[in-house]
């Protein structure tokens, strides 16, 4: 099933549908955050109104616009992303990493697919991109084991980890730089792991202007997604609706030579395969 939430006459629903094409209002849940809490079985009531997703009614919102908490994130977590990193800016990135890298990113309000990317040219100067699989937790996680770690995951998204390079490296922490407002879209929907085998391997790539930037399978993640949850669970318990970003593979803009940052009016495309495509313009302010 696929999971959105969405605008339709002026007002925010919770909707499924089988094949993204035909939508079914899920009033039984004000917001997705309430179905991520208590559920749901994949069934549709008989009396659901359904609406059509390709409709210009319909506006597709971030699955999730006001996450309950901040947004946990892996860095680093694709070996050939490692060495572009590095070659961006050695001290910053350059680290012995036995283990995985975790931070986090303030998502105040999430915006989904079509929506823009504001630039904030007054503080950013390289404004960059990160198509990431984002692992959606269902169920309550305190110690459990990476054998056991699909029964806590709900469903799958696409997450562009936006990043500001200079905010990131000027301040030697990666909260801020990845923390501005709009700097989370993510979309366009929750795919419930039911549609998939097992753990997901999945063709991630991102796309500016057409050109293919990054191309790569979440196989080739470093720390695995069943592992990421026992290594998280061992301290911190995970809260249904907890978004869980797994980490961007090579290709992004400061990996590039010279780097290619994005520009005022350039369109970045993550895909990832058997969720969809999540699209996004960039936008100064004061470009009104
Ligand atoms: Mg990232």
């Amino acid at each position: 099933m696929r999971y959105y939430t969405l605008r339709h006459k002026d007002v925010a629903h919770v909707a499924a549908s089988k094949d993204g094409h035909r939508a079914y209002i899920l009033r039984a849940y004000m917001t997705m955050n309430t179905l991520l809490m208590k559920g749901h079985d994949g069934s549709i009531p008989g009396l659901s109104e359904a609406v059509d997703l390709d409709s210009p009614d319909v506006q597709i919102l971030s699955p999730i616009p006001h996450p309950r908490q901040d947004m946990i994130c892996l860095g680093i977590n694709y070996a050939d992303h490692a060495k572009e990193a590095e070659s961006f800016d050695k001290e910053a990135f350059s680290k012995e990493r036995p283990d995985p890298i975790f931070f986090s990113k303030r998502v105040s309000f999430s915006q989904g697919t079509g929506d823009i990317i504001p630039m904030h040219e007054d503080i950013c100067d390289s404004l960059d991109y990160e198509t990431e699989l984002g692992v959606v937790i269902g169920r309550q996680a305190k110690d459990v084991k990476a054998s056991d770690a699909l029964d806590y995951i709900f469903g799958y998204t696409i997450v562009n980890d936006v990043s500001a390079r200079n905010l990131q490296t000027k301040h030697k922490q990666w909260y801020f730089g990845k923390s501005l407002d709009g700097f989370t879209p993510m979309g366009p929907c929750i795919v419930s792991k039911d549609e998939f085998d097992g753990i997901p391997e999945l063709d991630i790539k991102t796309f500016v202007n057409g050109e293919l930037r990054q191309s790569s399978n979440t196989a080739n993640l470093i720390t695995g997604i069943p592992e990421i949850i026992e290594i998280l669970s061992a301290g911190m318990t995970l809260e249904p609706g907890t978004v869980i970003a797994t980490g961007t593979p090579s290709g992004v803009a400061m990996g590039m030579d010279p780097p290619a940052f994005l520009q005022d009016g350039d369109e970045v495309v993550c895909e990832i395969e058997g969720i969809g495509r999540l699209v996004n313009i960039c936008k100064k302010s004061s470009a009104g």
